[in-house]
């Protein structure tokens, strides 16, 4: 049988604007619909950042999170990821309020950045005793912390700060962050060093910023990891040519999976594959 690939599909993120695509997502309605949308194209797993719904903006509101989520789990089983990076860099938000929503909802996983860097401009923080914390609120809640890796000194991070210590039971799961200024640079030999320096057992996928999406994202799946697509990466199909839909997006990994051989995993079979955390109970 050959490998199942998992897709995750990033429909908005929060820096991506209406000025560069006109087919960004930005109410819960229009995220919740390219969600699923993404989930009959072949996504098991979304990875969702809140805006504000009037002007587009990133937002930490626990509402738009809640509306998300209740409006996606109606439609479909897709696995829920929230971010818990996303407003630090462009809204300077503190670390509580970054990790409410994740506190108040209990999505099936949340990002867990692997450390402090320049993430363009702007700083980007994450000191190692909010990774602890984080990283122990998620285990008691019974959230799968997936842990955003943009630069090879954070696969160390993790590893003195979390994996030693006994923070979070192995596996992991990683995201290589491929192409953000400040990161790791998008090459192909930094990402087979990323892929050798992680421990046995471990689940990855690769993220790559703009063209890197599909050039990385593919390199990854030869390599044996997955695969993020979606606006919050990357905009375009094909040079020139925005994609008009997340699912577009999704359906041209799916296609590029199968080409090569490997199939593409549903959401029952990325539960089996991803350390998902054992829950007491679902949030309603
Ligand atoms: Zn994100």
């Amino acid at each position: 049988m050959s490998r199942k690939v998992i897709i995750t599909v990033a429909p908005t993120g929060s820096v991506t604007t209406r000025a560069e695509t006109p087919y960004l997502p930005i109410t819960p309605e229009e995220v919740i619909e390219e969600t699923v949308r993404s989930y009959n194209a072949g996504a098991s797993v979304v990875h969702l950042h809140a805006r504000d719904p009037d002007t587009g903006q990133p937002t930490s509101s626990v509402e738009i999170f809640r509306m998300y989520l209740d409006g996606i789990r109606q439609r479909c089983p897709i696995i829920t990821q929230i971010t818990t990076g996303g407003g630090a860099a462009t809204l300077g938000l503190g670390y509580d309020e970054r990790f409410r929503p994740v506190e108040e909802l209990r999505p099936d996983s949340a990002s867990l950045n692997a450390g402090s860097m320049n993430f363009g401009r702007k700083l980007f923080p994450n000191p190692p005793e909010v990774m602890e914390r984080y990283a122990k609120r998620m285990v008691e809640l019974g959230v799968m912390p997936e842990f955003e890796i943009y630069d090879l000194s954070m696969i160390q991070n993790v590893d003195v700060w979390i994996r030693r210590p006994g923070i979070v039971p192995p596996p992991y799961q990683n995201s290589f962050v491929m192409g953000v200024l400040g990161g790791i640079p998008p090459t192909f030999k930094n990402l087979l060093a990323l892929v050798e320096s992680l421990p046995q057992g471990d689940t990855w996928q690769v993220i790559g910023i703009g063209r890197h999406q599909f050039t990385l994202g593919v390199a990854g799946i030869l390599l044996g990891g997955n695969i993020r697509v979606g606006f919050e990466d990357n905009i375009y199909l094909a040079k020139g040519v925005l994609a008009r839909s997340n699912a577009e997006l999704v359906e041209k990994a799916v296609r590029i999976i199968r080409e090569l051989g490997f199939e593409v995993a549903s959401v029952e079979e990325a539960r089996g594959i991803l350390p998902l955390r054992p829950r007491e109970r679902y949030p309603q």
